[in-house]
């Protein structure tokens, strides 16, 4: 269990993590106020693959592969129409390139068998999918304007933890303390801030707390 800031946001006097959740996304928000997904796509299905590539790599690196990957596929069924060596060859430089292509192809089969090769916005729906885990279908349906849970990732976990907004170290249960007390409208928007401030000010090892506009309302916020 990481360490819980939840006792020493009272400790310090901050006040209930239910209070402190709007200040905190309002000024996250206002800091942020590019904070949006990093992965480039244009269509529905371009989205849909280019989270299932970003699986254990960086969105660059995505951005990267997907920029002559998107010029040869376009529709479910190019995925299908080269031999499965092909388009691991095609994704290749994203890593897990064959486990990748199992999912994609996979994928694409159910879309057009039971979705009429169209990206459906349901979060069961999306689970339905193979090689297609909680994280990436939160993505999916936030980015398509439906989001029906909160996307923890590494930044989101750790922010989570030192604004003492969970106890906890599962993702699902971090997911489940989120959604109690952030406001349903903003579970779309809330872990791209959080992202975008771990990558920009809170740094995994060296916070910079001093920066930080969140300083007065962070039971982990320290002067170094
Ligand atoms: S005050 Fe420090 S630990 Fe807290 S969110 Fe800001 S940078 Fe992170």
């Amino acid at each position: 269990m990481a360490r819980s800031y939840v006792g020493e946001a009272r400790r310090r006097g901050l006040g209930p993590r239910r209070e402190r959740i709007r200040p905190i996304i309002e000024r996250l928000a206002r800091a942020h106020a590019d904070a949006a997904i990093a992965l480039r796509f244009e269509t529905d299905i371009e989205l849909l693959i280019s989270v299932m590539l970003s699986a254990q790599t960086t969105d660059v690196n995505v951005n990267r592969v997907t920029e002559q990957l998107f010029r040869k596929y376009r529709r479910p069924e190019d995925y299908l129409a080269v031999p499965a060596d092909e388009l691991e060859r095609d994704i290749y430089a994203t890593g897990f390139y064959r486990q990748k292509t199992r999912s994609i192809r996979g994928s694409m089969r159910v879309l057009l068998e039971e979705f009429d090769g169209r990206v459906p916005r349901r979060l069961d729906e999306l689970l339905r999918l193979p090689g297609v885990a909680r994280k990436t279908a939160n993505v999916v349906a936030a980015e398509l304007g439906h989001a029906q849970g909160i996307v923890v990732d590494t930044h989101v976990r750790r922010l989570s933890q030192r604004l003492g907004l969970t106890r906890n170290d599962d993702p699902v249960k971090i997911e489940r303390d989120l959604q109690r007390i952030v406001p349903r409208g903003d579970w779309g928007r809330f872990p791209h801030l959080l992202i975008w401030h771990g990558r920009r000010i809170c740094d995994a090892r060296q916070p910079r707390c001093a920066d930080c506009v969140l300083f007065d309302l962070c039971p982990a916020a320290r002067l170094t």
